[in-house]
């Protein structure tokens, strides 16, 4: 059974294990049976081998999070439906689903670490990506490796908190967030300086409100074509990833980056 593996560098003639497409890229993704290894796209990786397991601080991982399950540049026909189908972000919402009647217990020390971890070594982009409370924290666990029992739960009852109410601090929303703008870096990359306006335009966004609409992520769908044409390795985007999230007031009001917490 193939599972991933790792990233890594690609040898020059690398084609994708899953559709012989070349990958044409310096790294990508790794996938293993346990006797022999080979490389996939990232799109037939999600599609053949389904969400990989969130290991802690692998942003490649998390890039995985984003990618969508169909790959429209295997089945041109149903590239327009993406425009159309609102309902297909529903399954989606079980991921941070609520109904359960008592309230989740607290994060454990790990899963604070790994949330204080993200938000201070991958988001440095993002605006506000700094509390008063997380900052202390973080600070604390770099002097010592360590947090207090207090400052956990207080972390830990953020973070459940921001779960519970879908808000832009999730957990799940952060780890969209680090993996979407890991692919859009990737894009910019591979574009001329004159050609990256919308993507730096989408970047921007996503920087202040942690979020993009369907129509923006179709958007940078629509925009890739071409590069996906080039590059296996540039995937086709999940559109609904950030369906139900919800941008607080000082996020999605004024653009002009001067609101405050
Ligand atoms: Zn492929």
């Amino acid at each position: 059974m193939w599972e991933y593996s790792r990233v890594d560098h690609l040898t020059p003639q690398a084609v994708c294990f899953f559709c012989n497409r070349p990958l044409r890229a310096l790294k990508g993704i790794v996938i293993s049976d346990g006797a022999q290894e080979a490389y996939a796209g990232p799109n037939c990786a999600k599609r053949m081998l389904g969400a990989p397991e969130e290991r802690l601080l692998d942003v490649a991982r998390l890039a995985l999070l984003v990618v969508s399950e169909e790959d429209p540049d295997v089945e041109p026909g149903t590239r327009e439906d993406l425009h159309s189908d609102p309902q297909s972000g529903s399954r989606r919402s079980s991921l941070a689903s609520t109904t359960a009647v008592e309230r989740p217990s607290l994060p454990a020390l790990d899963r604070v670490i790994q949330y204080l971890r993200l938000r201070y070594e991958f988001m440095q982009e993002f605006h506000l990506h700094k509390s008063t409370l997380l900052t202390e924290a973080y600070e604390a666990y770099r002097r010592t490796g360590q947090l207090d029992e207090a400052t956990r739960k207080r972390v830990a009852g953020m973070i459940r908190n921001a779960g519970e109410q879908k808000t832009v601090f999730s957990e799940a929303n952060i780890k969209h967030c680090i993996g979407l703008n890991h692919w859009l870096h990737e894009a910019v990359q591979q574009t001329q300086p004159e050609r990256r306006d919308f993507l730096e335009a989408m970047v921007a966004k996503l920087h202040r409100r942690w979020t993009l609409t369907p129509g923006q992520l179709n958007g940078i769908n629509s925009w890739g074509i071409g590069l996906r044409k080039r590059l296996h390795t540039f995937p086709h985007l999940d559109a609904h990833i950030f369906d139900g999230v919800h941008v607080p007031d000082f996020m999605s009001s004024a653009s002009n980056g001067q609101n405050t917490r």
